[in-house]
């Protein structure tokens, strides 16, 4: 084996350990890649429970009033700060603990009611959404998470209020995409009491202000001569913490606080560690989890701040006599933003549902709707901002800052090209492994093998003669349900023929993978749509009130999404790929000649 295939084994060897442990219910989005439908995640549309509904109302109501009185985006973002009285605010109106529970402080708010707050925030100002965000959906999630009743007693109940901040401190210079790259040391003290860290950190949101910081280093791992990644609670006041850059200059979201620090020979109580020694991976992977699910949130809210602004626009401006909203062009953008922006609403309530109950396994669809939300929403900002034309550059207009805030969604909490990567080769690991059952019988057959292989064959099987079905409740959504089924069943194909056509060296093929990701990322949005029309259809017929116009983008969405899905499988056979790399490949040769000349 080589240097390079050891180097593959290992990280492959990491990943199963990391990602696949244990038994677990097939999630929605893995059920995609098996070519099933598993409606009972999905359907019908997930709604807060009435219990829960009065406090949410009440806390919205407070919360715009409050950001409606008290912040001003435009002025964090010229003076680069929150000021402190927003910050009391959002304590205040206990956005900043929403859903810790209530024992220690918090609301004890769900997800799904998190995300309606956070999409409010995320509709005024995106420095603010990502303090929150950095706060709340990361900086304490980890202590909420995997925090033992003590830790939890200790430090939540001034995290809660805001009175002291958190942040998640993982990024440093040789791991950033590769957050597995962890340099940060942790060594234990002779007699066990504490860790002794050392290491830099940079790029971390609310560093400088933070009283609680989750870092990640590494510790050995006993008995052998490896490490592995642990989560530490860290304070400022720890005598070596040094804050090397309080707020890095940068293009957006300038009110947040981004900074660098040093530890040098930190001593942490072994009493700060968060979850277990060693698996610290884990818990930041779980922890991203939850930023990535209120990071579709903040751009839902971005998003339905678009479409106020390009409908408002669109009606008043007046070009050759008509209002800009008469032209084709301008009429297609906004038909485009608010069919986004319903998509955008439905999967963050789908995805937040899934974290409120309780599905074990989450990470591909918070992968997908970071990616799907940050993606669109970057295109609903270009495509605002071409409505406004000139006047959109200014300052005096929110949309060049909007502009440059929202241009770090695409590379926080995961660069989104790592996350595509991730969902296409995450996602077609269920298949692939029954393919593996396959052919190791064909190649060395076992009695154990036997049965393995053949539950595998009929699963494949299964998938490749069943169109799933898609259970609506509305006669008027059924051909859209049906549509959809079959472009699963297509998916499913697809992804047995990539599988079985270019084995292992798939893991390598980014072009390939990304098609396979984007088709599930639109066949999940598809779904949360169709399911999301499907509940308001219902609603409305039990109400008997008339169909909302949103109705007509939802309608839009779909007919677009499954446009996009057959092209994108279309595109795994018809495609420019081998051009794609040979000009790529010249290019950087080039630039190593240049480099070395
Ligand atoms: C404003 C801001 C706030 C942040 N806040 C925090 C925080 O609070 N806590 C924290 O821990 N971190 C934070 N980060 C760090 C952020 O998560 C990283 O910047 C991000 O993970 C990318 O790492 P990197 O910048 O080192 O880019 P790199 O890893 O160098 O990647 C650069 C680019 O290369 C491409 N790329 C990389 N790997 C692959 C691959 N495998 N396949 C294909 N393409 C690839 C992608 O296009 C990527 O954008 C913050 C960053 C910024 C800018």
């Amino acid at each position: 084996m080589n240097k390079l295939d050891a180097q593959r084994q290992k990280e492959i060897q990491q990943a199963e350990e990391l990602l696949f442990a244990g038994p677990q219910a097939l999630g929605f989005a893995k059920g995609l890649f098996q070519g099933h439908f598993v409606a009972d995640w999905v359907m019908p549309y997930p709604r807060i429970p009435e219990a829960q509904e009065g406090e949410l109302v009440q806390t919205l109501a407070e919360l715009r009033k409050f950001l409606n009185e008290e912040l001003d985006a435009a002025e964090i973002d010229r003076q680069a700060d929150i000021p402190r009285s927003v910050i009391d605010g959002l304590g205040r109106t206990g956005v900043l603990g929403l859903t810790a529970p209530k024992e220690y402080g918090g609301r004890g708010f769900s997800q799904m009611a998190n995300c309606e707050v956070l999409e409010e925030i995320g509709r005024r100002c995106a420095s603010t959404s990502v303090f929150v965000n950095a706060h709340h959906s990361i900086g304490i999630r980890a202590l909420l998470l995997f925090g033992t009743h003590e830790q939890k007693q200790r430090w939540l109940p001034k995290l809660v209020t805001g009175e002291q901040l958190g942040a998640f401190a993982l990024t440093e210079r040789e791991a950033g995409s590769d957050a597995a790259n962890v340099q940060m040391q942790a060594r234990p003290s002779e007699d066990g009491s504490h860790f002794i860290l050392n290491g830099e950190k940079r790029y971390i949101t609310n560093a400088a202000i933070a009283h609680e910081l989750t870092v990640m280093a590494r510790t050995p791992v006993p008995g052998s001569n490896k490490t592995a990644v642990t989560a530490f609670l860290v304070t400022p006041d720890m005598p070596g913490f040094e804050m090397l850059e309080a707020r890095m200059p940068k293009t957006g979201i300038k009110g947040t606080a981004t900074g660098r620090f040093a530890l040098r020979d930190v001593k942490v109580p072994k009493e700060n560690i968060l979850g277990p020694i060693g698996k610290g991976l884990k818990v930041a992977l779980t922890v991203l989890d939850f930023g990535r699910t209120t990071f579709g949130a903040c751009c839902t809210g971005a998003a339905k701040t678009c479409l106020e602004l390009a409908i408002a626009h669109a009606n008043t401006r007046r070009q050759f006599s008509k209002t800009l909203g008469e032209f084709e062009l301008v009429k297609k953008k906004i038909a485009r933003i608010a069919a986004d922006a319903y998509a955008m609403e439905a999967m963050t309530t789908v995805t937040a549902s899934f974290i409120d109950r309780g599905l074990e396994d989450y990470m591909l669809e918070t992968a997908m709707l970071k990616v799907f939300t940050t993606e669109r929403l970057w295109e609903c900002i270009n495509d605002v901002f071409q409505i406004y034309g000139g006047s959109a550059y200014f300052t005096d207009l929110p949309l060049e800052r909007m502009l440059r805030d929202a241009r770090i969604n695409q590379i926080g909490e995961g660069a989104n090209e790592v996350l595509t990567s991730f969902i296409a080769l995450v996602g077609m690991r269920g298949p692939g492994m029954e393919f593996k059952e396959i052919y190791d019988m064909m190649m060395k057959p076992s009695r154990d093998g036997m049965s393995k292989a053949w539950a595998a064959g009929k699963n494949r099987l299964n998938a490749a003669i069943r169109v799933p079905d898609v259970p609506v409740q509305s006669e008027e959504l059924a051909e859209h349900a049906r549509q959809l089924g079959r472009l699963i069943w297509r998916f499913n194909f697809a992804v047995n023929r990539a599988l079985i056509m270019y084995r292992e060296p798939i893991l390598d093929m980014q072009l390939v993978q990304e098609r396979i990701a984007n088709a599930a990322m639109d066949l999940f949005a598809s779904t949360c749509v169709l399911s999301r029309i499907d509940g308001d259809i219902q609603l409305i017929g039990r109400n008997g009130d008339t169909a909302p116009p949103e109705h007509a983008a939802a309608d839009l969405f779909l007919r677009q999404s499954f446009r996009r899905i057959r092209g994108f499988l279309a595109g795994l056979t018809d495609n420019d790929d081998e051009a794609v790399i040979a000009a790529a490949k010249s290019c950087l040769a080039s630039g190593s000649a240049r480099t070395a000349s």
